[in-house]
């Protein structure tokens, strides 16, 4: 344990902020988070609208791989809350065709026999030459991405010849479903991670919802777990600058003018966020901060729509290559507490949630014209189920700026959790941990943060 009187400020409340709370306070030191929104979650954050309806900022799928955010929430005692799909992925189509890729519960590669060999849409002879091109893939395994940094995923795929059918209509939506931005924008190494990693291990493409909102399932119980245990919460509370000075961080400005000080500085913030609070002096005195400003995010959007009939059965996250919505579900099948609308039960009818990508033209479009695209997308990929279907009611969240962008050449830009400031510590998804901006990177970012943190204050 480390002693009482060590104490750390974290900003920013999203999950790597509350990951790092626990983690902090499980290890003894005095720990204050400061958020600048009225509620904790960042981009995990959901909230109910004012007819009791809860609004998400965006769908989120958990993958099998992510053991480090299974670990907490067996600590704080949610993991149960995880209701574990099929395990395939499904391709909706505009004109109502579809196609899936199955797995066999077999030992790896071979739980991946049926995707190649009978997914009903791609012929066996695309499948082969996709096979062929993962060979580097397969004998390098994970020392192969990085090697690809530099170029975009189509750049490699168009160097691998394996069609323009599979780019289109697999690795689109995968690309925008994972970090919003296609394929031909998207670094090859991304893809080429996520790839490998579905090889390796079998059951890491394997898709969870909650059975409920973020806020009661995740986010609230891991605030209450480190409230309970000591954490001192400042919501509504914005950082506006680090206050550096003689080679350290001295104290954070507040936007109200506040000053807080503490031994260590722990910045769990987006990172054009992170951006605005970091001193000009900093930034001069070395690029490992300067760099930080070229890492961007993405615009994305998210939908959701409850029409009057049910449109699909699908019990599992959904993709699409056709229209806006490369990834979607019907959360009245995936997520049992959301079953509902306006307070009363929705049964046996639709509640989708879409995440609309690639936003960066549509963000300027009013939410009429946005819905009115979405719904046309979900009626072209069901022409018979929608047929007459009515919306009852939509909600749109427009997030200027969300995961950062992985573009090519942008891997070297992404910044280790130890600072060269001693007291200076950074934290989530855009820093350099193994799962990218997602849920299990936040995690990721925050256990290694603290263990830097710990390893510091000599625990
Ligand atoms: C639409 C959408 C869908 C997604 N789907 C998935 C998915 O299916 N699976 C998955 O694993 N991941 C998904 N993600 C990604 C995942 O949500 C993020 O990677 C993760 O939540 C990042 O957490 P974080 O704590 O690093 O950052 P954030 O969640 O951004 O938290 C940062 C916090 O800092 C606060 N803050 C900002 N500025 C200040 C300031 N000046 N002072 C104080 N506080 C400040 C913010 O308000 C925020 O609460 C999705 C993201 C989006 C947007």
């Amino acid at each position: 344990m480390q002693e009482k009187n060590k104490s750390v400020l974290i900003l920013g409340g999203g999950l790597a902020g509350l990951t790092a709370a626990k983690r902090l306070i499980d290890r003894g030191f005095s720990v204050t988070l400061l958020e600048k929104r009225s509620i904790y979650g960042g981009k995990v954050s959901s909230w109910k609208d004012e007819e009791g309806d809860w609004i998400e900022s965006g769908t989120h799928c958990f993958f099998g791989a992510y053991d480090v955010l299974y670990d907490l929430m067996r600590e704080i005692g949610t993991y149960q809350s995880v209701l574990w799909k099929d395990h395939k992925l499904t391709y909706t189509l505009s004109g109502g065709d579809s196609f899936t890729f199955n797995t066999w519960e077999m030992p790896s590669p071979l739980h991946l026999v049926p995707a190649i060999v009978n997914n009903g849409y791609f012929r066996f002879r695309e499948m082969l030459s996709f096979a062929k091109s993962l060979v580097p893939l397969a004998v390098k395994k994970d020392k192969y991405p990085p090697t690809q940094d530099h170029q975009t995923f189509t750049a490699w795929a168009k160097q691998h010849k394996f069609g323009d059918r599979l780019l289109e209509k697999m690795f689109r939506p995968m690309a925008l479903a994972l970090k919003f931005i296609p394929p031909e924008e998207i670094s090859a190494k991304i893809i080429l991670d996520v790839t490998e990693v579905f090889f390796r291990i079998p059951d890491a493409s394997c898709m969870g919802f909650l059975k409920g909102s973020p806020q009661d399932h995740l986010i609230n119980p891991l605030y209450e777990y480190s409230g309970s245990r000591g954490v001192e919460f400042l919501l509504g509370k914005a950082a506006e600058e680090l206050l550096y000075e003689n080679g350290e961080i001295q104290g954070v400005r507040l936007s109200n003018g506040d000053i807080l000080r503490a031994d260590y500085y722990l910045c769990a913030l987006p990172v054009h966020n992170l951006n605005k609070v970091m001193p000009g002096s900093l930034k001069s005195d070395n690029p490992f901060f300067s760099d930080l400003e070229k890492l961007q995010g993405v615009p994305v959007i998210s939908v959701q729509i409850w029409y009057d009939r049910k449109i699909t059965g699908e019990d599992n996250v959904l993709f699409s290559p056709d229209g806006v919505i490369p990834v979607y579900a019907d959360l009245a099948n995936t997520t049992p507490e959301y079953r509902t609308l306006r307070g009363k039960p929705f049964d046996n009818k639709s509640r989708f949630e879409f995440c609309v990508a690639p936003a960066k033209e549509l963000m300027q479009l009013s939410k009429e014209e946005i819905i009115a695209r979405v719904d046309q997308s979900i009626r072209n990929c069901y022409p018979e189920t929608s047929k007459g279907a009515e919306i009852l009611k939509s909600t749109l969240v427009k997030i200027p700026q969300s995961v950062y962008a992985p573009l090519p050449n942008m891997e070297q830009y992404r910044p280790t959790q130890k600072t060269p400031v001693s007291n200076l510590f950074l934290a989530g998804g855009f820093t350099q941990q193994l799962y990218y901006d997602s849920m299990g990177g936040a995690v990721m970012s925050a256990n290694l943060a603290s263990g830097e943190i710990l390893r510091v204050a000599g625990g």
